[in-house]
């Protein structure tokens, strides 16, 4: 499987930056190469269903990756469902890392995991040219994690894995963890804990509506404020400044100076006025934003025989019509036609 260098692509007809009809740049692809996932968690996989989506080659989403490059694309995150499970995840990252953005730089490439298969992948990945690892993790104790994720001795694997990743170089090391109050809200002191203790910035994410059931509700939600009061009372904060205007999670470090923390808000908080991302699921349709109601198929223009000229013109349209923001909590609001094991983070 060998990319195709930007030269090779048919003639290039150089197009503005990627931007939506509200003025934002969109330079942020993140894309789902599996529906497929070996946990369960509570909040997340409610049902009994299982994959339910098809998944591409590994080569045609190195396509349609490179197309979005031409555009403007500077970062990619590979998601899932799991995206470990798919065989082909370190070749995929080899031929990514040989991508360069419009200015010439490599690509910024990161990928989200649950960490049950990184432990062996840590070291393959960052030689390949991962840049960085975020780890999905709820809980800092055996007996709270296993019961969110439902699979017994999940914990012991998963730190396993975050100690190897670290030692692999895969920096900086990111925890996310999604807090519902009553599941999981008793473990915000010891993840501040974690953070300092393990060397890693954890990252605490309100709860939003996608999950598989009916789970949601705004008092389920533990917002960013008291989640900052809550660590504040045994270890002070300090705000640090927005390292650029799209970054999703507010960042904290402790006033010692010794770790950091951050807390991505998007149901107190909405921070969709600078969002810079779009989706591709694994079965190849673009979202232009995580609680889109209609999908775009991109994939079925590759296979009906579009050109790259053709892709990128669908990529363009696509991406104009972006969506404001989302209506977490309003009147009116309708959950995602997908929910996120199968939109993935
Ligand atoms: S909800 Fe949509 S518009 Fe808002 S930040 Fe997320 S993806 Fe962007």
């Amino acid at each position: 499987m060998a990319s195709t260098s930007l030269s090779a692509l048919p003639a290039f007809v150089p197009h503005p930056p990627l931007t939506d009809s509200h003025g934002r740049v969109i330079h942020d692809l993140r894309v789902s190469i599996t529906d497929r996932c070996n946990y369960k968690c509570v909040y997340c996989r409610t049902g009994e269903a299982g994959a339910q989506y098809p998944e591409l080659g590994i080569d045609e989403y190195l396509r349609l990756i490179e197309i979005f490059v031409s555009l403007g694309i500077t970062k990619v995150r590979l998601t899932g469902g799991e995206p470990l499970l798919r065989r082909g995840v370190v070749e995929l990252v080899r031929e990514l890392a040989r991508l360069r953005t419009l200015d010439g730089q490599p690509l910024d490439l990161a990928l989200t995991t649950n960490g049950h298969l990184l432990e062996s992948l840590a070291e393959p990945l960052k030689a390949a040219g991962l840049n960085r690892v975020t780890v999905s993790m709820d809980a800092v104790d055996a007996a709270a994690f296993e019961r969110i994720t439902r699979v017994p001795g999940s914990f012991s694997v998963v730190l396993k894995s975050i100690r190897a990743a670290r030692a692999a170089g895969l920096a900086p090391l990111k925890i996310n963890c999604v807090l519902l109050r009553g599941f999981n809200d008793d473990q915000i002191e010891g993840f501040a804990r974690f953070a300092r203790h393990e060397d890693v910035v954890v990252r605490f994410i309100e709860f939003m509506p996608l999950e598989e059931g009916r789970l949601w509700s705004p008092e389920i939600v533990v917002p960013l404020r008291e989640i900052v009061e809550r660590i504040g009372q045994t270890l002070p904060l300090v705000e640090l400044p927005p390292r650029e205007a799209s970054e999703t999670a507010r960042r904290y470090t402790f006033a010692d100076g010794v770790g950091e923390i951050g807390v991505i808000a998007p149901v107190s908080q909405a921070f969709c006025g600078a969002c810079s991302r779009v989706r591709l699921t694994s079965d190849g349709k673009i979202r232009t934003c995580l609680f889109s109601q209609v999908e775009h198929d991109l994939y079925g223009r590759l296979r009906a025989g579009a050109n790259s000229e053709e892709l990128r013109a669908y990529i363009v349209r696509t991406v104009q019509g972006k969506e404001a923001r989302h209506h977490i909590g309003e009147p009116g609001f309708l959950k995602p036609s997908r929910s996120m094991v199968h939109i993935g983070g």
